[in-house]
């Protein structure tokens, strides 16, 4: 199947109500773990590389891996550059095979926010790739895995100043910062669904919740139900697949580097699966 952009997917998923899980990948072995399962569960998926990731491997060898790999795969593959913070870093994407840029403005003040976003949105239209873009900010560094953040409630969405974004830049798509964070939360998370609601009732693009990891299933079904459409996916993959080698190693029995990989990909095809059930995006298909 060819590979696909934001746009061939969300507005269905909006309208059949489920959610496109977005997917980070760091290395080929996860890459392949999220795949798989996505072919099994017979699901579109968005495998996204991040910015913050490029230190773990060659991007041009890894996007020549994967547009092979999903160009071969029976459902639709968004591959797409997560939190590219500049326009040279999208324009080095694009140029490298995303199909799909989220360009990061959102520490910006609105106005450089709407002028970067602008000029990445023009630049994609050049490859026929879709942006992302994100208004408010979502706190926590993207990769950190060890303290826990709360989230900051004078830097979520506004409404009006959102429909003013989304009318103003031509994004395919918009990332909200309605209570979740990067990472591990301090303390249990809490969404502002009445926010959220607001925002979709102004917005026409498909909504973008990050920060997947830590939120419950019925957290994830009530921001489903106002308008979510994709969720950005990583923190909870690498901290299972890291214990299930601590698991494996603690066994006591000699295991090589095999194994390990193994062991990891196993327990990430599990947090995968489950996250695709929670939301919902088997409807995809009916
Ligand atoms: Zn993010």
């Amino acid at each position: 199947m060819p590979i696909v952009t934001l746009r061939d997917i969300l507005p269905l998923a909006q309208t059949k109500g489920c959610a496109v899980g977005s997917f980070n990948a760091a290395d080929v072995s996860m890459a392949d773990a999220i795949l798989d399962t996505c072919v099994q569960e017979n699901v579109p998926v968005i495998l996204s590389l991040a910015e913050v990731h490029y230190r773990y491997f060659d991007l041009a060898d890894f996007l020549t891996y994967l547009r092979a790999k999903a160009a071969k795969l029976p459902i639709p593959v968004v591959l797409h550059l997560d939190h590219g913070t500049s326009f040279g870093v999208i324009r080095q994407g694009l140029e490298l095979g995303f199909s799909s840029v989220m360009i990061d403005g959102s520490a910006l003040p609105y106005e450089e926010n709407v002028a970067l976003t602008k000029a990445a949105v023009k630049e994609a239209a050049c490859f026929g790739a879709s942006v992302e873009a994100e208004l408010g900010h979502v706190a926590g560094g993207e990769g950190n895995l060890v303290e826990g953040t709360a989230a900051n409630p004078a830097d979520f969405t506004d409404p009006e100043q959102a429909a003013r974004f989304v009318a103003e830049t031509g994004v395919d798509a918009l990332a909200v910062a309605i209570g979740t964070v990067h990472g591990p939360y301090q303390g249990k998370p809490h969404l502002e669904l009445e926010l959220l609601a607001k925002i979709r009732a102004v917005v026409s693009v498909p909504l973008v919740l990050h920060g997947g990891s830590g939120l419950s299933p019925d957290d994830f079904h009530q921001a489903i139900a106002r308008g979510i459409a994709k969720v950005n996916f990583f923190t909870e993959n690498s901290l299972a697949a890291v214990q299930a080698i601590q698991e494996l190693l603690a066994q006591g029995r000699p295991v090589g580097y095999p194994d390990l990989i193994t062991a990891a990909q196993a327990r990430v095809r599990e947090v995968v699966a489950r996250q695709i059930e929670i939301f919902g995006t088997r409807k995809m298909a009916e």
